[in-house]
């Protein structure tokens, strides 16, 4: 999933996997203690003071959110097993997610990854649950215990809904997956059934609302909504794997490009090939040799006033640490590769050297000369 990277507080490091608290976390934390400081425990507890309400819904919610963070370790667990690396897990307004680099290569490990979340869930369910068996009845503990079982139970279960981006649906897809060994298919009927789901959640979200219902309602519309949105994406995304599929990215790379020397300033580039040429990304080669890359991104991060005492090589990538392509490679590949990278685009090298440049605008240039020549 593509989102911004600076908006997350780091937490540490657990299986060696970064920890962040997206700033959005907050106002769920809030919107959740805020319900069971109104609502559950002045119902479950009549005899509290405001503070004492407050407290526990605050001890709650952060409870049930270390679960929403088992959870999320329970996937990047299974997913290390099968050495699948994860870039991190982040905690935000809708919860959790695992930002797992690659996708499973495996039905099985993408079955196994998809389903240790809600079944941590589950577990955490069960044992609240027994936990609020032996505390005392009635007590703070144990309706905290209790609320807690219900939560997670319910986490794991909604989790397991199949549709995307919702952990069921991936269950669902490496299934279809295994069965079938398509993986195609196993893409486009998952998309089509959490498609038929989300267009049942938002009939049955507009239903709660005429019930007057509306909150319950609205939530499970957007929901729908959400699911919706998803399922068109993994649709639209099958599509452009298809039309690509077959093609390589000599086919699509430009060797249109501009080489600079590792020694003009990044104020002469600024000048003379952004602003000249509207260009934003440069081959930076030493006499013929290939020496790195620059983008209008490296040079933004400089301040501006360093500009004309700053050279390229400087703020350019080297070529040790470029992420590069074959020509030989599917295109599909290649923009999967400047996804997991963050990039808009990859040089494209062989034995011999440099012999191109593959940017995004490339292949959607590409996608649009072959729906045309369809
Ligand atoms: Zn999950």
């Amino acid at each position: 999933m593509a989102m911004t990277k600076e908006s997350s507080i780091p937490l540490g490091r657990i299986f060696n996997i970064p920890i962040g608290l997206d700033y959005s976390w907050f106002l769920i934390f809030i919107i959740f203690t805020w319900a069971l400081a109104v609502n559950y425990f002045p119902s479950a507890i009549p005899n509290w003071t405001t503070p004492q309400y407050w407290l526990a819904a605050a001890f709650t919610t952060f409870l049930f959110f270390m679960g929403v963070l088992l959870h999320e370790l329970g996937h990047s667990f299974v997913a290390l097993r099968y050495h699948i690396p994860v870039k991190r897990i982040r905690l935000l307004i809708f919860g959790g997610v695992s930002e797992i680099t690659s996708e499973p290569t495996s039905a099985l490990s993408e079955f196994w990854i998809a389903i240790s979340g809600p079944l941590v869930s589950l577990a955490l369910g069960v044992a609240f649950e027994l936990l609020s068996l032996v505390l005392p009845v009635g007590s703070p503990e144990m309706i905290i215990a209790r609320y807690l079982a219900d939560i997670n139970v319910l986490l794991g279960i909604f989790n397991l809904i199949p549709g995307y981006p919702l952990d069921g649906g991936q269950v669902l897809r490496s299934i279809i997956w295994g069965v079938t060994h398509n993986n195609r298919r196993a893409n486009l009927i998952t998309a089509y059934v959490g498609r038929f789901i989300a267009y049942l959640l938002i009939l049955l979200g507009v239903w709660l609302m005429f019930q007057g219902n509306l909150i319950d309602g609205l939530w499970i519309a957007f929901i729908g909504w959400f699911m919706e949105s998803a399922a068109s994406t993994q649709i639209q995304q099958q599509s452009i794997r298809d039309l690509l599929g077959g093609h390589t990215v000599s086919q699509a790379m430009t060797v249109n490009y501009t080489v600079l020397p590792p020694d003009i300033t990044l104020q002469e580039l600024a000048d003379e090939h952004i602003l000249g040429e509207g260009r934003r990304f440069f081959i930076i080669k030493e006499g013929e040799n290939f020496t790195g890359v620059l983008s209008l991104r490296d040079v933004k991060k400089i301040p501006r006033e360093a500009w004309p005492a700053t050279l390229t090589r400087q703020v350019m990538t080297s070529v040790e640490q470029v992420n590069v392509v074959h020509p030989d490679t599917g295109l599909w590949d290649a923009l999967e590769k400047m996804d997991q990278n963050g990039v808009n685009q990859l040089p494209v090298t062989t034995n011999q050297g440099l012999s191109g440049i593959l940017s995004r605008e490339n292949i959607i240039g590409f996608l649009r000369t072959l729906q045309e020549m369809r």
